[in-house]
């Protein structure tokens, strides 16, 4: 066999995303695309605002002679200032423009930042329910991931991220407004896991992974830069421009963390040797020029609403998401696996929560047209009274 045994075992594990998709594709060749109501795709489906796309054209115009050639490891500098300033914007905390690095996405950043943190065995704790693909991400670069649990309605437990601290804990990872829960921590609960990471884990650094950070209904996320010192942001335009597809992203590194210098060096030198090089050379110098931009949240607000208002009247338990576009209602049969594949009998498509590590719910996605949400609020009834 050609494949690692590491990488077969991976694949065996996440055998149930493979499951799910290949369901889906039989489903819609067999009923058509429009007759299955896929809700387990976190690809953001609003076009990004015009002035994108002027921005775009204004630039491919204006191209300077050797736009296409490699660039500076860490990105062009004025991407990195325009971005400092939208970080500045977004935390009242500047990053300088040389603790910036553009990157590939939120994920390519967070691969960057992972092999920049991590020694083999060390340990990134996270918050469950979480992103899937931190496993991975922290595995890739001989890390071990744990995971903490979290509230009842998935809010920071102290007392639960205390207990898998220790010492070889490097970073812990947060992610507000949350994938998959939408729940968003506020500045006081980000200060509280600052001061206790301070106390037991001092090495550590928390990272915020935000790329729904202005997908906000309610409330305001609060900051880790603000929080402490010892913190970075890792995030993107995928969600907030819904550029998903173009992998354009950042991480930045706080101004005052005390190893500064030496993690945005790691950080440039890991974008390079991963294989990344520097992010996407056009869309650098379109962002420069947008970067403060945001899609028009009110479509998914709107389908949070009738998408909550509709699976609570059939019965279903959620907690109201603030952020985001996913919902993680409980599966009334504590078996979400059992119940997302009687789901699929009403040619539903979710996402378990065993898989984000919280059993006994799934993800919703709601980056769907309304009218898919609505068609299929009554399968979503019958599967619950069966
Ligand atoms: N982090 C979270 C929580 C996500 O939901 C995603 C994508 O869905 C990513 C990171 C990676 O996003 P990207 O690499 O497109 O920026």
């Amino acid at each position: 066999m050609a494949v690692s045994q590491h990488v077969q075992q991976q694949l065996t594990e996440a055998s149930w995303i493979r499951r799910m998709f290949e369901q889906g594709a039989t489903l819609k060749e067999r009923y058509g695309a429009d007759q299955v109501f896929d809700f387990s795709l976190g690809n953001p489906d609003l076009d990004p605002p015009p002035e994108f796309h002027r921005a775009l054209v204004e630039t491919v115009k204006t191209l300077p002679s050797g736009a296409h050639r490699y660039l500076p490891n860490a990105g062009l500098a004025e991407t990195r200032a325009a971005i400092a300033s939208r970080v500045a914007s977004d935390h009242g905390i500047s990053p300088t423009e040389s603790g910036v690095v553009v990157s590939t996405g939120a994920a390519g950043a967070l691969n960057v930042l992972m092999k920049s943190l991590l020694d083999p065995g060390n340990e990134v704790v996270v918050l469950a329910p979480f992103f899937p693909e931190y496993r991975f991400y922290v595995d890739n670069h001989g890390g071990r991931l744990v995971a903490a649990t979290t509230t009842p309605e998935f809010l920071p437990d102290l007392e639960a991220i205390e207990a898998q601290l220790g010492p070889d804990t490097r970073a812990i990872i947060v992610n507000s407004p949350n994938n998959p829960t939408g729940r968003i921590y506020d500045q006081e609960s980000l200060d509280a896991l600052a001061a206790l990471l301070q106390s037991r884990s001092p090495d550590a650094t928390l990272v915020s992974d935000e790329p729904y950070r202005r997908i906000v209904y309610e409330g305001s996320p609060g900051s880790v830069l603000r929080a402490t010192p010892r913190s970075a942001v890792v995030t993107s335009f995928s969600k907030d421009l819904s550029l998903a597809g173009e992998r354009i992203g950042y991480l930045a590194v706080h101004p005052e963390h005390p190893d500064h210098d030496s993690l945005v060096a790691a950080a440039t030198f890991t974008n390079r040797t991963l294989g990344f090089v520097n992010a996407p050379a056009l869309m650098q110098r379109v962002i420069a020029s947008v970067a403060d931009l945001s899609v028009d949240i009110r479509p998914y607000a709107e389908r949070r609403n009738l998408f909550l208002d509709g699976l609570r009247s059939a019965g279903f338990d959620c907690i109201t998401p603030e952020g985001a576009f996913y919902l993680f209602p409980a599966t009334p049969d504590p078996d979400d696996v059992a119940f997302v594949n009687r789901l699929l009998e009403e040619r539903i498509l979710a996402v378990p929560g065993r898989g984000f590590g919280t059993p006994g719910h799934m993800r919703l996605s709601y980056a769907v047209p309304t009218d898919v949400i609505e068609r299929s609020l009554e399968g979503f009834a019958r599967a619950r009274r069966r």
